[in-house]
């Protein structure tokens, strides 16, 4: 098996005496240059092993390196995924597959929230991107190559889902509690039909309290296991996003994920959300509103009233 080749050390061992050496591309080497460099020393790395290796050795400090990959792959994702369904909205023919047909975002509408998200991403985002690094770091987070193998990554994935969802489920229920609802969740349920770009409208203190569930599972993994590898992270973030993205799209398309995997929560799960303002809190699963009974579908609705009357009626009878 290929060696790790960690790249901090190999291609830089300068220490970092003043703030230009820190956020400057610290090599005077162009870009192209180090992956020549990287190709010709490390022939056993594939292609995408090598560019990663070449931006590292670029920019010569891996926090700052991981900052900027972070920063610009999360706005790169977060407005191409929103894209799609702006264009969705502009195509009649698809507005069968619209589940509150009638509210189509205006131009307008959409401007305003990517107004507020830009905001937000400026300002909460990216300290907590800034933070991420040294804290994972700390816990032994990779950043070489080899790349780890598909299914260690699929894996470790799969865990951070369930961790994000159980601390999306309880964050977002205590949200809708009356003072936290006022002052900081309301700004979210201001669509109460959502479009994919409206994920992450909401107060900076929400994006902050309920990104900590994105953040906080492959760090507590990392210093759990000591087994992280920075591009799982990025590969984490890449379908969070779209997870929350097409949660909020407003269309249940036939081949959206829920069809497949009843248990994924998807659009048409957190669109009663936003219409109803109760009921269905969790992120990507839904089995927290199951087994707490707090579903929010017409049926579930319907057995809850049930039980209340029932329960009445047992009460005036005794
Ligand atoms: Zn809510
Ligand atoms: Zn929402």
């Amino acid at each position: 098996m290929a060696a790790t080749l960690s790249l901090g050390s190999v291609f830089n061992n300068a220490t970092y005496t003043s703030f230009a050496d820190a956020v400057l591309p610290h090599t005077q080497n162009t870009f192209w240059h180090e992956f020549t460099e990287v190709s010709t020393n490390y022939v056993q790395l594939n292609y995408f092993e090598r560019l990663w290796a070449a931006w590292y050795a670029y920019m010569g400090n891996d926090w700052l390196a991981t900052g900027i990959m972070s920063f610009t792959m999360h706005e790169l994702v977060y407005f191409g995924r929103s894209l799609p369904w702006i264009i969705i909205d502009q195509i009649p023919a698809m507005n069968k597959y619209k589940i509150q047909a009638q509210k189509v975002p205006s131009a307008r509408e959409q401007w305003e929230c990517a107004k507020l998200v830009l905001l937000t991403h400026f300002t909460v985002e990216i300290p907590q991107i800034w933070f991420f690094h040294p804290m994972a770091h700390f816990f032994g987070m990779s950043t070489s190559v080899p790349f780890p193998s598909l299914w260690s990554m699929a894996f470790q994935i799969a865990i951070f889902f369930v961790i994000e969802d159980t601390w999306h489920y309880w964050m977002h229920r205590a949200l809708h509690w009356g003072p936290l609802y006022k002052n900081i969740h309301k700004i979210h349920h201001q669509y109460s039909a959502p479009f994919g770009m409206a994920a992450e409208y909401a107060s900076p203190i929400e994006v902050m309290f309920l990104g900590l569930g994105t953040v906080c599972g492959p760090i507590l993994y990392c210093a759990v296991t000591g087994d992280l590898h920075v591009l799982t992270m990025y590969a984490w973030i890449v379908l969070r996003l779209f997870q929350a993205i097409d949660a909020h799209s407003g269309y249940d398309l036939p081949f959206s994920l829920h069809h497949l995997f009843p248990y994924w929560a998807g659009a048409d799960y957190h669109d009663v959300h936003h219409e109803k303002f109760i009921g269905n809190y969790s992120s990507s699963f839904r089995w927290w509103d199951k087994f707490m009974d707090t579903e929010s579908s017409p049926e579930a609705v319907k057995r809850r009233r049930e039980k209340k009357i029932a329960q009445a009626q047992a009460r005036k009878a005794q």
